[in-house]
């Protein structure tokens, strides 16, 4: 199937960006969804790609069922890849009815949408890693979040439940998650029952230049761009120990694109890089690639040191092969965990010490601890990841050279 014309909701995010940019670049024509902006500037995305004057913007807000049938009207999409959303998990704490009402209303707004037009467009839905949630990866872990939520539900038939596979179980921790588990199962029930042309993307985490400055990989590379233009002397973070799957955002977009030709309708696609990575593992990493060698670490009370925590490491972990750090390896292997009783940690490098400071306003109240993709499926219908970490973090070191983005903060 070759695409002619697409509709991107969340044009003007992170993601709906860079989508816009490759299917330009493949002749597609592009229409996106932004909603009414009073002072009619463009989006910042758009501009930053160079595609403000070439994507066909259309006002309209989820929210509002007749304006996406507007939307729909103009554009007569042979895909919709709807990417809007609230995204940020900490803030679907705060602020979780408006999460809701983007999320799940905004994404049943649009199917009826699609539905009541009786339109024969594919949908492409960006579905979420965080919909899996609380993964159980080693024993102790099962045995410490059993102590710590009371209930885990459903109980796991294999320990550990890694790497994710579609068919692992869906136990989202926020209602961020929760709000993508209703969205993919709305899409999904629009196939089966109306035939809606629907197919479901689970994406890990995916990180780029001009990824939102909320998310943890733009907080580190940011603060690490500081530290190198004298603008601060540390590196505020939250919890070091949680493990993603980082992908480049443009692995990601040409994956949505795959889907949109080659996915099977009514069917759940996992996009990731079947790698995973510490938190802890992006601050050191960024601080190297900014031009700091870091030679040791050591918790701010003094009880717990790694030697040459950054050396690459490729052995199997969980079945999979994947490149991690020595610290990552120790972490994965439960021989050390990183608390706020740590205070934070020093980073001994060749240009002297920096600290890492734990605040404990950045810990969450329920946590995701570890994601790591099994992309098989998706990998059958063609899907290769193009990307390093390494070329992640160098991408986003880079957008932060810009004092004007590292104002962002
Ligand atoms: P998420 O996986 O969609 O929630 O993406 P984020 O980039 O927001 O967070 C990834 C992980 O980084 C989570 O486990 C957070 O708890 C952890 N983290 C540690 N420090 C920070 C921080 O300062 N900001 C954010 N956003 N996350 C942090």
């Amino acid at each position: 199937m070759k695409i002619s014309k697409a509709l991107i909701t969340g044009v003007s995010g992170f993601v709906g960006s860079y989508l816009a940019k490759e299917l330009l670049s493949r002749d597609v024509e592009v229409y996106g969804l932004v909603r009414r902006r009073a002072d009619g500037s463009k989006p910042k995305n758009l501009i930053d790609k160079g595609v403000s004057d070439k994507v066909k913007l259309l006002e309209g807000d989820l929210t509002d069922i007749t304006s996406l049938a507007n939307a729909l009207d103009e554009s007569e999409p042979d895909v919709i890849f709807h990417l809007a959303a609230q995204s940020f998990v900490p803030r679907s704490f705060t602020h979780p009815i408006e999460t809701f009402e983007v999320n799940t209303i905004g994404t049943a707004n649009l199917l009826e949408a699609v539905r009541l037009k009786d339109l024969d467009s594919i949908i492409v839905f960006a579905g979420s890693s965080e919909e899996y949630g609380l993964v159980i990866s080693s024993e102790k872990q099962y045995e410490r979040v059993k102590q710590k939520y009371g209930v885990i539900f459903p109980e796991p038939e294999r320990i550990p439940e890694l790497p994710i596979k579609e068919t692992n179980p869906l136990r989202p921790m926020s209602p961020y998650a929760v709000s993508k588990v209703h969205g993919e199962y709305i899409m999904r029930n629009y196939y089966h029952v109306y035939g809606i042309k629907t197919i479901v993307s689970r994406g890990f985490n995916h990180e780029g230049a001009g990824r939102g400055i909320m998310f943890v990989t733009s907080q580190i590379t940011c603060q690490v761009m500081q530290l190198k233009f004298g603008e601060t002397d540390k590196i505020v973070i939250g919890n070091v120990n949680a493990f993603r799957d980082w992908s480049h955002v443009k692995d990601i977009v040409n994956g949505y694109i795959l889907l949109a030709e080659k996915g099977k309708y009514g069917e759940v696609y996992n996009q990731g890089s079947m790698r995973t990575n510490s938190v802890l593992s992006y601050i050191l990493l960024s601080l190297e690639q900014a031009g700091w060698k870091v030679e040791k670490i050591e918790t701010m009370n003094g009880s717990k040191i790694v030697k040459n925590p950054t050396e690459r490491d490729y052995s199997k972990m969980f079945g999979v092969k994947f490149e991690k750090t020595k610290a990552d390896k120790m972490m994965l292997e439960e021989e050390i965990e990183f608390t706020l009783e740590d205070k934070g940690i020093w980073v001994y490098t060749d240009k002297g010490k920096i600290p890492i400071i734990f605040d404990p306003k950045r810990f969450r109240p329920a946590e995701v601890p570890i994601l790591l993709s099994d992309t098989t499926k998706i990998q059958e219908l063609g899907f290769k990841v193009n990307y390093k970490l390494e070329d992640i973090i160098r991408d986003q070191l880079n957008y932060f050279i810009s004092p004007q983005n590292r104002r962002l903060i």
